[in-house]
C-alpha cells in the first residue's frame, strides 16, 4: 500500500510518500510560498538527484496538482500513476478533545476538525485547505487525519484542568491539550524498542526539543503530563515562545506597552524564548556559537534553557514514581551533545549518567553509562512515518 502525507501551513506544504509493505520512503518534498511571489517546489526522490520546479502556485489545489505531477513523473517520479496513491495520511494539529486517535475523513469528522478552528485558528485551516486540495485532485483515495493532541488525550483530568472558575472553562474548552504527540508516541515506542522492554513496563519523560519544544511523562505507554497546554506557548522555552510565565505579566506588559492582543501574541510567540534572551537568534546553533565567544546572553538563554527542561524532569519523575528512560528528540536534542549534558547533569539522584564519548555520537543511541539505572536515548523523531502508519492502520 502506497501512502503519501500531507503535513499542509498556510504557505507550505510538505510530503512524504511511503510503501508501507517495506515502510520505505520513495519521496519528499517540499511546497513553499504558496499564493505568493516566487512559489516553488522541491522535490526529493529516494537515490535519485532532487528537482526544483519553480512555477505559480497561487493555492493548495496547484500545490497538490504539482506534487502528483511530480510523483509519476517518468524521470523523477516514484509511482507509475495516480491510481498507485492508495490512501492520504494528513497532520491535524488540533483534534480538542474530540479525537483520542486518528481518524478516516468523512463529512462528519471533517467538520469536527472544522468546529476547532475556534480553538486553533492558525492551525487547523491550513489542514483543511489540504484536505480539500487532496479531495479534489486525487477523487476516490481514502484520507485520515493525524493529530498532534491525540496522544495526550490520556491525562488526567487533575493534570489537564487550569485552576480557572470552573464553568468559564468548560465554556470555552479552555484546557491543557499537548502537542507534539505523534512525536512524542513514536520516541517513546522507540525507546522500549531499544531498551528490549514491553512500553506497557516503562516510565518515559520524552524531550522533544526543537524551534518548538515540549516534554511528556509516558507512563506504560500512556501520555500523563504535557508541558504544552491550551496553546503551544505553555511549558518550555523555545526558540521564540517565552514557555511558562506569571500570567499577570500579560496584563501588566499590555497596559505598560499600550499593546494590542494580537501585539502581545507576537511577543510570546515570536519574540520571546532564546531569541527574545539572547537578542542574537532562536537558533541554538549560533547561541551555543556565541556562548563559546563569551556572549553572555548567549549563555543565559541556554542555560534558562536547560534549567526549565530538567525542572521538568524532575517534576515528570515525581508524577510517575521514577523514570527509567529519559529520550531526547528533534533538531535540539538529536544534534546537540552539550545540551543534554546540561541538561543530565545533576540527576544522578534519578539514576542518570551519561557516558560522554556515546553521547558525542551522531543517531539512535543509548548514551548512558554501563550501569546507569536511568537509561538516556537520542531517538531522531519521524512523525510522517507515525502518520502514514496510522493511515495504513485505519484504512488498509
Ligand atoms: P526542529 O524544530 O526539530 O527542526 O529543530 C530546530 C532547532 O534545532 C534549531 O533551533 C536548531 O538550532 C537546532 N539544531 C539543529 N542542529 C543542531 C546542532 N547540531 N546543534 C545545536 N542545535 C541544533
Amino acid at each position: 500500500m502506497i501512502v503519501l502525507v500531507i503535513n499542509s501551513g498556510s504557505s507550505s506544504l510538505k510530503y512524504q510518500v511511503f510503501d508501507m509493505q517495506k515502510e520505505a520512503l520513495l519521496a519528499k518534498g517540499l511546497v513553499e510560498r504558496i499564493g505568493l511571489n516566487g512559489s516553488i517546489l522541491t522535490h526529493r526522490p529516494t537515490g535519485k538527484d532532487q528537482v526544483v520546479i519553480e512555477t505559480e502556485i497561487p493555492n493548495h489545489d496547484r500545490a497538490i496538482q504539482l506534487t502528483v505531477e511530480a510523483l509519476t513523473h517518468e524521470d523523477h517520479g516514484v509511482v507509475s500513476s495516480l491510481s498507485e496513491i492508495n490512501a492520504v495520511g494528513h497532520r491535524v494539529v488540533h483534534g480538542g478533545d474530540r479525537f483520542s486517535d486518528s481518524v478516516v475523513i468523512n463529512e462528519k469528522s471533517l467538520a469536527e476538525i472544522c468546529a476547532l478552528f475556534e480553538v486553533a485558528p492558525l492551525h487547523n485551516p491550513p489542514a483543511v485547505m489540504g484536505i480539500e486540495a487532496c479531495s479534489h485532485m486525487l477523487p476516490g483515495v481514502s484520507q485520515a487525519a493525524v493529530f498532534d493532541t491525540a496522544f495526550h488525550q490520556t491525562l488526567p483530568n487533575y493534570a489537564y484542568n487550569y485552576a480557572l472558575p470552573y464553568e468559564l472553562a468548560q465554556k470555552y474548552s479552555l484546557r491543557r491539550y499537548g502537542f507534539h504527540g505523534t512525536s512524542h508516541k513514536y520516541v517513546a515506542e522507540r525507546a522500549a524498542t531499544m531498551a528490549g522492554r514491553p512500553l506497557e513496563d516503562l516510565k518515559i519523560i520524552t524531550c522533544h526539543l526543537g524551534n518548538g519544544a515540549s516534554i511528556t511523562a509516558v507512563d506504560g505507554g500512556r501520555s500523563v503530563d504535557t508541558s504544552m497546554g491550551f496553546t503551544p506557548l505553555e511549558g518550555l522555552i523555545m526558540g521564540t515562545r517565552v514557555g511558562d510565565m506569571d500570567p499577570a505579566a500579560v496584563p501588566f506588559l499590555m497596559e505598560k506597552e499600550g499593546l494590542t492582543t494580537g501585539q502581545l501574541n507576537d511577543l510570546l510567540n515570536k519574540k520571546s524564548g532564546v531569541l527574545g534572551v539572547s537578542g542574537v537568534s532562536s537558533d541554538f546553533r549560533d547561541l551555543e556559537e556565541g556562548a563559546a565567544k563569551g556572549d553572555e546572553r548567549c549563555r543565559l538563554a541556554l542555560d534558562m534553557f536547560a534549567y526549565r527542561v530538567k525542572k521538568y524532569i524532575g517534576a515528570y519523575a515525581a508524577v510517575m514514581n521514577g523514570v527509567d528512560v529519559i529520550v531526547f528528540t528533534a533538531g535540539l536534542g538529536e544534534n546537540s551533545a552539550s545540551m543534554r549534558r546540561s541538561i543530565c547533569g545533576g540527576l544522578g539522584y534519578l539514576g542518570v549518567q551519561l557516558d560522554e564519548e556515546k553521547n558525542k555520537g551522531r543517531g539512535e543511541a543509548d548514551v548512558s553509562a554501563a550501569g546507569a539505572t536511568c537509561r538516556v536515548m537520542v531517538v531522531p523523531t519521524d512523525e510522517e512515518l507515525m502518520i502514514a502508519r496510522d493511515t495504513y492502520r485505519l484504512l488498509k
